[in-house]
């Protein structure tokens, strides 16, 4: 077993988070009505991507019914309905819907992770559970430091989440931190940083975040990563 795929064995067994542990049980039992005969992974979800990625994309936390359900970051949920849509158009994904964790979905040189790895009520991690789930990104981080070029951190909660974890797996930062923007741009030695905005409903149906913005963003993190793109 990978390096990786040892991280993901055990991020996926976490229970350190005694509030997010009881909320993502409790919402696979519970289910939504139109997911009635699915049975909800109820887990921590580890990251998804081959373990030479290029190019990290990094998020916020799992959505209770999507990938709390699935078991697959962003995957049967609305806002990774946008994302995968935007990867495969760009040529990063192989397919553009991501439905299960076994619909055959790749990913070509990217890997999609959280700082968060359990579904919080509300979509609201608290900064201590921020902060416990930290050392999985520092070691994802480590571990793809060899590969990995650049980084899209996916809104601001995501971009602070994600700045002392890059420090603590060994990149300079600079002090001040830069401020989230979305495009916003950071060189690190070896890593180029983009924020963008998070592909939620509230961004995407109110147009603040539109397909043609995240398209941009996906395909100039992937040139300064080194993928090709398409479109
Ligand atoms: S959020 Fe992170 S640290 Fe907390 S239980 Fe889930 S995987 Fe573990």
């Amino acid at each position: 077993m990978s390096a990786l795929a040892d991280l993901d064995r055990r991020v996926a067994d976490c229970r350190a988070c005694p509030r997010l542990v009881e909320w993502r049980e409790e919402v696979a039992r519970t289910k939504r009505a139109a997911f009635a005969d699915w049975t909800y992974w109820g887990r921590a979800v580890p990251g998804f991507g081959p373990a030479d990625a290029k190019l990290l994309i990094i998020g916020l936390a799992p959505a209770a019914h999507g990938a709390n359900r699935t078991g697959r970051m962003f995957t049967g949920d609305r806002s990774g309905d946008v994302l995968y849509r935007a990867l495969y158009d760009v040529g990063l994904a192989s397919r553009p819907t991501a439905v299960s964790a076994d619909d055959g979905l790749t990913l070509r040189g990217v890997r999609i992770t959280s700082p968060v790895h359990c579904a919080p009520p509300e979509n609201k991690p608290t900064p201590a559970e921020r902060d416990t789930c930290r050392p999985w990104l520092v070691e994802e981080l480590r571990l793809l430091r060899p590969t990995v070029r650049a980084a899209v951190v996916l809104g601001a909660f995501g971009w602070q989440a994600a700045l002392p974890a890059f420090a603590a797996a060994g990149w300079d930062i600079p002090r001040p931190r830069p401020p989230f923007g979305h495009a916003t741009r950071v060189r690190l030695a070896g890593l180029d940083l983009f924020g963008c905005f998070h592909v939620s409903q509230r961004n995407t149906f109110t147009g603040k975040l539109t397909p043609e913005m995240l398209r941009d963003v996906l395909r100039e993190a992937a040139g300064a990563a080194g993928l090709p793109t398409e479109g």
